[in-house]
């Protein structure tokens, strides 16, 4: 049974297809370990054993009705971002510490028609806002490859299950790296797709024009037939795109040959640590080998990325946090003496430092005076950094870099500097401002021997050939294999 741990997505389809394991059995070995490992680790915040477990006969059923999908019977554990039917979905926060969802997100939905099994809820930074997992309300998260250090975020509780194998796949969302950044430090694969790939209906809102859903996992192989089940038009989601379905797994095997990769001098200036610098460029070797040539490339508005982030995404938070006010559902202030009172007790009290802060710097620059200064300048800035990508691929297929400037930190270290703990995401904003698709694949180890991430940001609707660069490299690496030694 333990070799399940170790097996991809296709390979567990296959052993569940020729009964050589059945879903329940699976599941239940992935639960068994949870119940072992979480306690340190702290990557689930919510199990339904029962549910997962009624799911997986549902599945057995469906393996041998003979009418079974690539992913039916497969454990998936979901971010906490995801709304799913019955399930406690908290989003990392006190504010919905009670929420249980009476309807499904379209990726849960995607997921459950796949027959996939929902393993369980994973932890995150409240509200998605973070780059270490500490801002959750029910605890920061442990880096499996060492439990002293963070996860990275705010997929955190995600990025340390897949790492700690604790469950197959799993789900992610990334605002301004939160796939990616957690993937590299955790030393897993992970992939945010072109902004509109994935609906954000039932995903709890962050910064809507920045959020997008992605899969998860060990390799580039199995982020294809994830990212086959999540994507996909869905009209409950305004911004979600109307193409035609495509299999992300269908390039897989293509040679490199010819392909020339863009590296941004601005993704190895000061701040990228020296480990890491060593770790990306041995892996911009591996590519010449593999037959891809190297241009180097210039992104100059990049270096404004954080400082836009830190304008636009605040205002949206503010905008979509405004909900929360104790009224409908999650939490309320036991004591209030009337109707303002009780929305300023209950947000007070159910909101962490890092939201309020948010909802503080998205207030001020929606405000009257300051919108023009702020919010438009930052908008303006936003375009022309999308426009750096669109010249850069005059040049180059793919961009590549680092995915974050430094392994993963200590608990606590970055804590008390947010604008230290922004710079996480340095290399990864600049994708979401200009609504590309980036992944990360591990690359190899850093100082600590802690995981490296390399980044690959694609142009959009390249995902297909994204996860083929990446699968060719897998192909010739095994960096991706590695797993922690869990205690
Ligand atoms: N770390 C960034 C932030 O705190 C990005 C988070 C995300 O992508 N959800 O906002």
């Amino acid at each position: 049974m333990s070799d399940f741990f170790n097996s991809s997505l296709r390979q567990l389809g296959d052993a569940l297809r020729t009964k050589k394991v059945s879903s329940v059995e699976l599941t239940q070995n992935y639960l068994s370990r949870i119940s072992q490992y979480n306690q340190y680790i702290n990557a689930f915040i919510t199990l339904s054993p029962e549910v997962s477990l009624a799911q997986a006969r549902a599945a057995d059923a469906r393996l041998a009705a003979g009418n079974a999908e690539a992913l039916t019977g497969i454990p998936i554990a979901q971010k906490d971002i995801f709304c799913a039917k019955g399930w406690l979905t908290t989003c990392g926060s006190k504010m919905l510490h009670n929420f249980v969802s009476p309807y499904d997100a379209h990726v849960i939905s995607q997921f459950n028609n796949a027959g996939a099994i929902n393993l369980g809820k994973t932890n995150m930074d409240e509200f998605a806002m973070g780059s270490s997992n500490e801002t959750s309300h029910y605890g920061p998260v442990k880096n499996p490859w060492d439990m002293a250090r963070v996860p990275g975020g705010s997929s955190g509780g995600t990025a340390a299950a897949v790492a700690a194998r604790l469950c197959a796949a799993a789900t992610g969302t990334d605002t301004g790296g939160s796939i990616r950044q957690p993937a590299a430090l955790c030393g897993i694969s992970g992939l945010k797709p072109t902004y509109g790939v994935v609906s954000r209906y039932g995903m709890i809102a962050f910064a809507s024009s920045l959020d997008q859903a992605g899969p998860m996992g060990r390799s580039a192989e199995d982020l294809a037939l994830l990212l086959n089940t999540m994507a996909g038009f869905d009209e409950r989601d305004s911004t979600s795109l109307q193409r035609d379905k495509e299999d992300y797994a269908r390039d897989l095997n293509k040679p490199l040959n010819g392909l020339r990769i863009g590296l941004p001098k601005e993704f190895f200036a000061e701040g990228l640590d020296n480990d890491v610098a060593q770790a990306v460029e041995a892996a911009i070797a591996e590519y010449k080998k593999l037959g891809a040539t190297v241009v180097d490339i210039s992104l100059p508005n990049s270096k404004l990325s954080v400082p836009v982030y830190y304008v636009l995404a605040p205002a949206e938070a503010s905008s979509n946090l405004s909900r929360f006010d104790g009224v409908r559902y999650g939490y309320r202030a036991p004591e209030y003496t009337d109707l303002a009172d009780m929305y300023e007790k209950s947000r007070a009290q159910g909101f962490g430092t890092e939201v309020k802060r948010r909802i503080m710097i998205g207030t001020y620059v929606l405000s009257h005076g300051y919108y023009d200064a702020y919010y438009l300048q930052a908008q303006k800035i936003r375009r022309l950094i999308a426009q750096d990508f669109t010249e850069a691929y005059k040049q180059c297929d793919v961009i590549m870099g680092p995915t974050a400037p430094s392994t993963a930190f200590k608990l606590g270290e970055k804590g008390d500097d947010p604008v230290q703990m922004y710079l996480s995401d340095i290399y990864t904003i600049a994708v979401n401002l200009a609504g590309l698709p980036g992944m990360s694949i591990p690359c190899g180890f850093g100082a600590n021997n802690m995981p490296v991430g390399l980044q690959i940001i694609g142009n959009y609707f390249d995902e297909a050939r994204m996860l083929n660069i990446a699968h060719q490299y897998q192909l010739v690496t095994d960096w991706h294999n590695r797993a922690p030694q869990v205690l």
